[in-house]
């Protein structure tokens, strides 16, 4: 037997919290759960920082590959007979969702930002490198890596299959939504998959679904946008974040000003210099950056060492609303006063903003580009969501952005009383 349509003799079940068990029967699919790639994100979170916010967040990204895997395999069990659905695709949706995370590395974020890294790009580079995962794939049949890697691209030629893995209700969605709600304990997040599954259909190019699942899709809109300012945009979890930044870019510029590292930060030497390799890439989880940041706690520069203790140990910065359009004098003040008082303005004057578009409509040749969630109506036409549902009306297209000063409280409050720079930081602070 050809090993594409290979069976385990009997199926594997993974037991999981969010759709309780994971179903395995194909021997490609177990084999790609065995690669050392794919075992890689057992140990990169989920979520980030997010687990200083809510302490339950330590899910990893192994558990949401093997859910959003779930979510396709009955997706597609319910397309089995149907229109449209070329059978032949099936292995290869189930290898794209379980992949297609692959490349996201530690703290992806923070990473991306400093080390100008692109984990998409990482994906692609594991799925036709020389990996485990690209020899299994190669099995398959010739070319077979490609296509699992175009589909991810979103370039593959049957966009039925790419909207299946990433559109605006896609598998990926689907499971981090509820499984993040899941392990951050809130009550936000929660919908009718089972209701969307069930009235999911495909169509020439792209999974619409039934107009009776209409509210049903209205809650999943609406838990996406919920989970965003709650949990992923929490102001303590980007607190976090920010401190992580900070401590990759100091670094990376004592790094460039040759500073001796009491241990020297081998893992780190290729994202200092701006080009890790694939292996380099790989060997950094987050279990050896936690590792660095416990021996950085005890550098002698202190900058470096306070915002490692400030990780290690949860001591976040503050924060306060702060437009930096609209308080640009403040701002410039702020930096001159934080100088004068020997903080770092580079490390402990920072502003994050956040935003975040809800559901978009399609604007054709607009920079992100998504394709909007159709209704199939009764009479056998498409309408696109907004244009029925009057909730989703409300919140199409509206970006909404949140902007954050973020400051060391406590190294403020040490400051005496009697020093009139802290005085007149307090005042611009909190008025
Ligand atoms: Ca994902």
């Amino acid at each position: 037997m050809a090993y594409r349509d290979e069976k385990l003799s009997e199926e594997k079940v993974f037991k999981d919290p969010v759709h309780r068990y994971v179903h395995v029967r194909d021997r490609v699919i177990w084999d790609l759960i065995g690669t050392a790639e794919f075992q890689r994100l057992r140990r990169i979170k989920q979520l980030g920082t997010s687990y200083l916010t809510f302490h339950g967040a330590e899910h990893s990204r192994f558990n949401h590959s093997l859910g959003v895997y779930e979510i396709v395999r009955r997706i597609i069990e319910n397309f089995q007979d149907r229109p449209h659905w070329n059978a032949e695709e099936r292995l290869l949706s189930l290898c794209a969702a379980l992949l297609h995370d692959l490349g996201h590395g530690p703290f992806s974020h923070s990473f991306e930002k400093v080390f100008k890294l692109d984990h998409e790009d990482f994906t692609q580079a594991i799925l036709l490198g020389d990996t485990e995962v690209n020899r299994i794939l190669n099995r398959v049949e010739k070319g077979f890596p490609k296509k699992v890697a175009d589909v991810i691209n979103k370039t593959y030629e049957n966009k039925l299959v790419v909207s299946v893995i990433s559109s605006q209700i896609d598998a990926d969605r689907m499971d981090y939504l509820q499984r993040d709600a899941y392990f951050t304990g809130v009550s936000y997040g929660h919908f009718d998959m089972e209701r969307i599954l069930r009235v999911m259909r495909p169509m020439e190019d792209q999974v619409v679904v039934k107009e009776s699942g209409m509210h049903a899709v209205e809650d999943y809109i609406m838990s996406r946008y919920q989970m965003y300012w709650q949990v992923y945009f929490h102001p303590v979890t980007r607190s976090a974040e920010v401190i992580l930044t900070k401590i990759l870019h100091r670094a990376k510029e004592l790094y460039e000003e040759g500073y001796t590292f009491k241990l020297d930060p081998v893992h780190f030497m290729s994202f200092f210099r701006g080009q890790p390799t694939l292996k380099e890439y790989l060997a950094l989880d987050e279990a050896v950056v936690l590792y660095y940041f416990q021996t950085w706690m005890e550098e002698d520069d202190g900058v470096l060492s306070d915002l490692c203790q400030r990780f290690v140990n949860r001591r976040l910065f503050k924060y306060i609303e702060f437009n930096p359009n609209a308080q640009m004098n403040e701002w410039m003040e702020l930096y001159k006063l934080f100088t004068k008082a020997g903080l770092n303005p580079d490390y402990y004057l920072v502003v994050d903003s956040s935003s975040d578009l809800p559901y978009d409509f399609y604007r054709p040749g607009e920079e992100g580009e998504r394709l909007p969630i159709h209704l199939l109506q009764p009479n056998g036409e498409l309408k696109e969501l907004s244009r029925l549902s009057d909730i989703v009306e409300s919140i199409s297209g509206k970006k909404r952005t949140d902007h954050k000063l973020y400051i060391p409280l406590d190294l403020l409050e040490d400051m005496s009383n009697r020093s009139k720079t802290k005085k007149r930081i307090m005042e611009i602070l909190f008025g």
